[in-house]
């Protein structure tokens, strides 16, 4: 370590730290590496549950996705080695595979690993593969229920997503890419029910032509909402025959998530002057 810092290499200096550190841990047997997988919310920091926020204070090391805000990664240790796997956009994503593995190494040098993701864990979040490959390797593993994205979103919009008298049924779902196709859209088109769609937003279109196709009426109320419980939310209202349009127009940004049935047309939009804007623009352009 010494060495490294006499010849100003700081990252040097730190890897061997590091390593002189993770030996010393494994070498006294005073604690097996665990990993915490943990779900954060939707992204405003006081939708952290307590045990969230306690574990984040004992893990030596971070593995977080991009979308997971700085407000919640400060809530960590100062010292712990934080390390995106994230996807983001153009740059070298890495894979599942990778991030799997890097998981149980982590935690078998004998460190406390917080593998951090937005909303829950278990929800679209991939933690159920890793919680696999974890057990495999016989590692101990805490997981950590966040709220996910469409309740928070719902919640935030103040849209009851199983309002007495209007939804019996709340469906979480994914358009993307290759389930798409094996969605059951007869029932996803069925009446007296809620759908909230994730990752959807480059698929409306599509979903959209599905769900009329299969008998919902053009205004069926849908709401769009963007970065839900951030501070730059945005909440668009519009019904089913409208969206295709809304949403070209509107420009969304990552994350959003899309809800259809009934009890978005109680959606607050605050955010309504974006909204509005979006929509005569929408309209300009010629929109349908
Ligand atoms: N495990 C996460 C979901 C991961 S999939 C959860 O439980 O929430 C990622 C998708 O979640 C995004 O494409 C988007 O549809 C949705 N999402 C996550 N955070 C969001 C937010 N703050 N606002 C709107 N949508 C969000």
């Amino acid at each position: 370590v010494a060495a490294s810092l006499v010849s100003g290499n700081a990252a040097g200096a730190d890897e061997a730290m590091q390593r002189v550190l993770d030996q010393s841990r494994v070498a006294a047997g005073a604690q097996q590496g665990e990993v915490y997988l943990i779900g954060v919310g939707p992204g405003d920091p006081d939708l952290l549950t307590l045990r969230a926020q306690q574990l984040l204070q004992q893990a030596d090391v971070i593995l977080h996705d991009r979308l997971v805000p700085e407000a919640i990664l400060s809530r960590a240790r100062r010292d712990a080695e934080r390390i995106n796997v994230g996807k983001s956009p153009g740059a070298h994503e890495h894979t599942q595979e990778y991030i799997n593995q890097l998981l149980v190494k982590q935690a078998q040098t004998g460190r406390r690993v917080a593998r951090v993701k937005g909303g829950d864990p278990f929800i679209f979040g991939r933690g159920g593969e890793e919680l696999q490959v974890l057990r495999e390797a016989g590692i101990p593993v805490v997981v950590v229920p966040g709220i996910t994205a469409g309740l928070g979103a719902a919640a935030s919009a103040g849209i009851p997503l199983t309002l007495r008298g209007q939804s019996q049924a709340v469906t979480l779902v994914t358009a993307t890419g290759a389930n798409s196709s094996s969605l059951n859209w007869p029932a996803l088109a069925s009446p007296q029910q809620t759908v909230v769609f994730y990752m959807s937003a480059a698929q409306i279109d599509h979903i959209v032509a599905q769900l009329r196709t299969h008998g919902l009426p053009g205004a069926q109320p849908v709401a769009l909402i963007e970065r839900a419980t951030w501070p730059q939310e945005r909440i668009l209202k519009s019904t089913l025959a409208e969206l295709p349009a809304l949403a070209r127009g509107a420009g969304l940004l990552s994350p959003t998530l899309l809800i259809v049935g009934e009890v978005a047309a109680l959606a607050q939009v605050r955010g309504w002057i974006a909204g509005q804007d979006a929509l005569q623009s929408a309209q300009g352009k010629g929109g349908e």
